[in-house]
């Protein structure tokens, strides 16, 4: 099945509603599929000898964003979504990686990526500046190609303990399992809901455009580039049945204006959190702010946000009785995905204890595009090692404790050590570099990293911090750069981040 006709069956049955919404620009279903059918034959035109051919998107939110994805996988190709914060030199490393033949580029980023990408050959590289999609010709494509359920559909670029993202290779048959599973464990969306994104398309946000546009949602597209707490506030005020992803730190910035969020918050529907920890301090502000209305999402790209989740009714039932194991938790098991706590053998662990979090289902990628190895890592028979640490209770509850790799997330995005590591030493100045998160009230965490330098050497903070921002984006570099004599290490050689995340928090090491 061909994820376009989840697009096709609601504009048969229902043309004239309205699917997407920016500014005051409205898209009718029918619009949006005439529009698909019109840039998918464009696209066949220009890979007429590549089925499965991957194409990149490296856009900010706009109606263009679901107009590409659905269009690509009308004429049977997979897509590869970006982050559209990342370097110029991230877009085209992941770009290679996945042989992407075609990347549709917001104008910011096409003017960048055009240097950067031009030793890639065979690349089309697409302005979508507004109106410009519109323009590109070709005989419309009407009927979804037909693709495999197995077929990939879209590459989700993560990253692993190398520091370089890996693509996890989501099949139509995965994509369709997290649409499912959103009826079964979320909402039966009737067709009168509004999905707002005021968070990335390029991840969860996009993810969920799928159980939207098959029961008809309106998508209404937040203008401003990055989360803003009163444009969201704002659209509350317009749009009733709202339901939204927000990481958990943007659902503290939301906070901020809880008396707005409060006046809003009949309009929501549900508010889907997730993709890093929510502090039980911050859920609690949260739930009495807004009410039943918060559900937590635990998933990674893997397996996108389909892991475990805890639902409107057990938030609400906790708080009341003050159950704070329990909404401090990220649920149950969803529905037709097995979880396990397990140790290193791959045993399960008594209730209560800790182990890494193992998951089985529909929804666990085919594997990492082009890496073998990575794979046989992360899924040994048929089970997904997500490289979470977790305990679950008696009836079914997981709690998580940490992350088993050191994954940093600010802001809600993900930033790898390594990756900024590497960078801080190609200074010729550099000898050792760690780098770790730091617990931060707005951010979730922050970026900082500990530098040895070469005896000698002179090492300019200032000049780690434009070697960051020529080579990564901005939100992955460091905001405090501590130069120390020595890095702490084990027997084995290995750096001691746990010992560094003490020290930057001023704490002694948990011994
Ligand atoms: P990503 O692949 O970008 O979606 O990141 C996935 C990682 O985010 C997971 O492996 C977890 O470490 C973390 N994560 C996702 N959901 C939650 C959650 N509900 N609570 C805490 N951490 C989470």
């Amino acid at each position: 099945m061909n994820l376009a006709r989840l697009l096709e069956g609601t504009a048969r049955r229902i043309g004239d509603a309205p699917a997407i919404t920016i500014g005051g620009d409205t898209w009718s279903y029918a619009e949006l599929r005439a529009r698909v059918h019109r840039l998918a034959g464009y696209m066949r035109a220009r890979l007429p000898d590549a089925p499965g051919a991957r194409v990149a998107i490296a856009m900010d939110n706009s109606p263009e964003y679901l107009l590409v994805m659905f269009a690509a996988w009308q004429a049977g190709f997979a897509i590869v979504p970006m982050n559209a914060k990342l370097h110029a030199r991230e877009f085209a490393w992941i770009m290679e990686n996945s042989g992407a033949r075609m990347c549709f580029a917001s104008p910011r980023i096409h003017a960048e990526l055009k240097p950067e990408t031009a030793h890639l050959e065979g690349l089309i590289l697409i302005e979508t500046a507004q109106g410009a999609i519109d323009k590109l010709d070709g005989k419309p494509i009407d009927v979804p190609v037909e693709v495999g359920i197995d077929d990939p559909a879209w590459l989700f670029y993560t990253s692993g303990t190398t520091g370089r993202p890996k693509g996890a290779t989501l099949t139509n048959r995965n994509m369709l399992f997290m649409t499912n599973c959103y009826f079964a464990d979320i909402d039966h969306l009737a067709g009168e809901d509004t999905l707002l994104h005021a968070a990335p398309m390029s991840h969860s946000s996009g993810l969920y455009a799928l159980p939207h546009i098959a029961r008809g949602s309106l998508n209404v597209i937040a203008q401003s580039a990055s989360f803003s707490v009163d444009e969201v506030i704002e659209i509350l005020g317009r749009h009733r049945n709202v339901t939204a992803f927000a990481a958990p730190t943007m659902i503290v910035r939301l906070l901020q204006s809880a008396s707005a969020l409060r006046d809003k918050a009949s309009n929501i529907r549900t508010l889907l959190y997730g993709g890093g920890p929510m502090y039980v301090a911050d859920l609690e502000r949260a739930l009495d702010t807004m009410g039943p209305r918060l559900l937590q999402l635990y998933g990674q790209g893997e397996s996108p946000n389909t892991i475990t989740c805890l639902s409107k009714p057990a938030h609400a039932q906790a708080r009341a009785q003050g159950d704070v194991a329990r909404y401090g938790s990220c649920g149950v098991a969803r529905t037709g995905v097995e979880v396990r706590v397990v140790d290193p053998e791959g045993n399960d662990v008594k209730p209560g204890e800790t182990g890494e979090v193992i998951t089985r289902s529909d929804c666990v990628m085919r594997g990492y595009w082009n890496n073998p190895e990575a794979t046989k890592t992360s899924i040994r028979d048929g089970w997904l090692w997500t490289g979470d640490l977790g305990a679950m209770d008696e009836q079914g509850y997981l709690t998580l404790k940490d992350r088993s790799k050191d994954l940093i997330i600010s802001g809600g995005s993900n930033v790898y050590p390594r990756e900024v590591e590497e960078v801080l030493l190609r200074h010729p100045g550099v000898a050792q570099a760690a780098v770790i998160g730091r617990p931060h009230a707005e951010w979730g965490e922050e970026v900082v990293a500990y530098v040895v330098a070469k005896p000698d050497a002179a090492v300019e903070q200032a000049a780690l911090d434009k070697l960051c921002l020529d080579n990564i984006a901005r939100y992955k570099r460091p905001r405090e750069y501590v130069m120390v004599p020595d890095l702490p290490k084990n027997h084995y050689g290995k750096v001691l981040k746990t010992e560094l995340r003490a020290r930057s928090t001023g704490k002694d090491t948990p011994k």
